[in-house]
């Protein structure tokens, strides 16, 4: 019975787009088919979402609430420490999510769709 079972991924893990197998979600390349994995458009659990993004910017910008989200860390404390650039750092960041410009910390573009 217990062979039936399908193999779980661990929370550090994710499936092969080519091959199904289980792989570091850090790996680029699958070890075992040597597919490069795609990460744009990838699952809605690992994707930030644009919306909770834009929402955070604009109601908690000023703390760099949008940065810690998409995982910038570093620029997100800077934010909160200068208040959003004096208000003109959370415009931009603003604009550039709408715009779907906003790139979280893996330099994926967080868009509309995901
Ligand atoms: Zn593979």
């Amino acid at each position: 019975m217990s062979e039936m079972k399908p193999r779980e991924k661990a929370f550090d893990e994710a499936f092969c787009s080519s091959c199904g197998e289980t792989i570091k979600k850090e790996a680029e390349i699958c070890p075992k088919c040597g597919v490069r994995q795609r990460r744009v458009g990838g699952s809605s659990m690992e994707s930030q979402n644009w919306l909770t993004c834009l929402l955070l910017c604009v109601f908690l910008g000023y703390f760099g609430a949008h940065r810690f989200y998409a995982g910038k860390i570093g620029t997100g404390v800077l934010m909160l420490l200068t208040g959003g650039g004096c208000g003109i750092w959370w415009l931009i960041d603003l604009i550039m999510i709408l715009t779907e410009k906003f790139a979280d910390s893996a330099g994926n573009v967080i868009s509309r769709n995901g």
